[in-house]
């Protein structure tokens, strides 16, 4: 379950069990308040009154007979079954009919000793076990009064103790309740650790591996809840993190090869060049046909530095993602014909069939000539490393679907399958063959080179090779 919806459910019921223990404290306190004031009223007048009321009643009926000793007797003995004392008292204050005899005839002080409110009554019991409490009688003429009849009360009777109703089953209610509401609270406390902290602290874990560049540990949790979907992010920036090291090591190490390639690419035409000046210079070259086969391969040594150089410029012009190419508009016959004719002299020179475009279409076309030229010069210079004499380089050009097609086919040792998807990359150098020549020589730039400058003119560039057959490759460019 997602966490989320654990935790709603979890506060629901914690709050509807909150709810029920606050409702609970509520009705036990209202009545507690209820049993209270219920016990301090009945508690006396109820109780009091039942038994004296018959005594009353006895007493005013027969009041009129009291000289009488049966009527006395018989007053008296209901007195005594109803567990109280009676001093009946005439206005005067002299006791006329007793409970205890020996007290008849006798002068009670009135002011002291009459209460008619039951609240003062027990206030002048003074701790005693029994309280005094007066009821006028009033059987005289026209309902006037006539005398007092003071009850001697036991505390028994007046302090009735109720039996109060415990509301058991509130206590239950906010028993089980409590009990509900700890056993929910452990079990959050649980879960809490069992899904949320432990995670967190597997994920810090993690995250400290990363930092420490330990990218090989794979992040795992099972569950698809929010913590499962923070895991994943956190694994996938892992294997983000990952890659972006593997090329940035794959990176670091291409860029010093290229360092390597380039003092190698530079230093053998260079050592080349110097080795034929110095042979000038000290006159072994004897005529002028020798002089001049000696320039002619000086030169083709200086093209070679200055194409390397130009490369090394459009590949920095890359890194910083501004490749210069300044398009103009030409007629594509005879900006080709002045780039193909030193290409076919190159060709010739190393011993390869040049095959020169039977037919070059004029067409207006927009295109950088210099960077075009490097393209071509590129493209012809891989096609010389992987052949041998003897092959043969032709090159085509057509018109395409509004586009002008340049191709340049070898008959040399071809692209093997498992270079091809990279042929393209900055940097790579497939496996060239020991029949090949310069097997050593590249920076693995060129041919990413060219797509730059021919996608920058709205060109595409691609290839076809089959080992040890040949490889095409050709661009187009688009007409105006
Ligand atoms: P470099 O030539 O400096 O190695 P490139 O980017 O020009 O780099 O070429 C990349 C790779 O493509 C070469 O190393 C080579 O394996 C392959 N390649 C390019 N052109 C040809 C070709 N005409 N014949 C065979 N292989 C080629």
């Amino acid at each position: 379950m997602p966490l989320n919806t654990w935790s709603t459910r979890w506060l629901k019921t914690s709050f509807v069990l909150l709810l029920i223990l606050v409702g609970c404290g509520l009705v036990l306190f209202l009545n507690q308040l209820e049993t209270r004031k219920s016990t301090e009223s009945t508690l006396s007048i109820q109780q009091v009154r039942l038994r004296i009321n018959p005594i009353l009643l006895n007493l005013e009926q027969n009041n009129h007979l009291l000289q009488e000793p049966e009527v006395r007797e018989h007053l008296l003995s209901i007195v005594k079954e109803n567990g109280v004392e009676l001093s009946y008292v005439g206005l005067d204050g002299t006791i006329l009919l007793s409970s205890s005899p020996a007290s008849e005839g006798k002068q009670v002080n009135l002011r002291s000793a009459l209460h008619y409110d039951l609240n003062h009554a027990v206030q002048a019991t003074n701790g005693n076990d029994s309280l005094n409490i007066a009821f006028p009688v009033m059987t005289g003429p026209n309902g006037s009064q006539i005398g007092n009849a003071i009850f001697t009360i036991p505390k028994t009777i007046f302090m009735v103790n109720e039996t109060v109703i415990f509301p058991y089953f509130i206590l239950g209610t906010l028993l089980v309740t409590s009990i509900l509401l700890g056993f929910l609270l452990i079990f959050m406390k649980r879960k809490i650790r069992k899904r949320m902290l432990s995670p967190i602290h597997q994920l810090k874990q993690h995250a400290e591996s990363i930092l420490k560049g330990q990218y090989n540990d794979q992040i795992q949790y099972n569950r698809m809840d929010e913590m499962g979907e923070l895991y994943a992010m956190l694994d996938l920036m892992r294997t983000e993190i990952m890659h972006l090291s593997e090329l940035r090591i794959r990176q670091e190490k291409a860029q010093k090869e290229l360092i390597t390639n380039i003092s190698h690419e530079l230093k053998t035409p260079i050592t080349t060049v110097k080795a034929y000046i110095e042979a000038i210079l000290e006159g072994l070259c004897s005529d002028e046909e020798t002089l001049k086969e000696y320039m002619e391969i000086m030169r083709t040594h200086t093209d070679k530095t200055a194409r390397l150089v130009e490369d090394l410029l459009v590949h920095a012009l890359q890194e910083l993602g501004q490749i210069s190419v300044e398009p103009r508009e030409v007629y594509s016959r005879s900006a080709f014909e002045t780039m193909l004719n030193p290409i076919g002299h190159i060709v010739r020179m190393n011993g390869l069939i040049y095959e020169e475009p039977e037919h070059i279409p004029n067409v207006l076309i927009r295109m950088d000539p210099i960077r075009i030229e490097q393209v071509l010069s590129n493209l012809v210079s891989n096609a010389l490393k992987h052949t041998v004499p003897g092959d043969s380089i032709r090159i085509n050009a057509e018109l395409d679907l509004g586009k002008l097609r340049i191709s340049i086919a070898d008959s040399g040792q071809g692209i093997r399958a498992q270079d091809m998807p990279f042929v393209f990359e900055r940097y790579f150098r497939g496996n060239a063959s020991p029949s090949a020549r310069n097997i050593h020589e590249g920076t693995g730039l060129g041919l990413s080179i060219c797509k730059s400058i021919i996608e920058a003119h709205g060109g595409h560039i691609s290839f076809s090779s089959k080992e040890g057959q040949g490889t095409l490759f050709q661009f187009t460019l688009p007409i105006c």
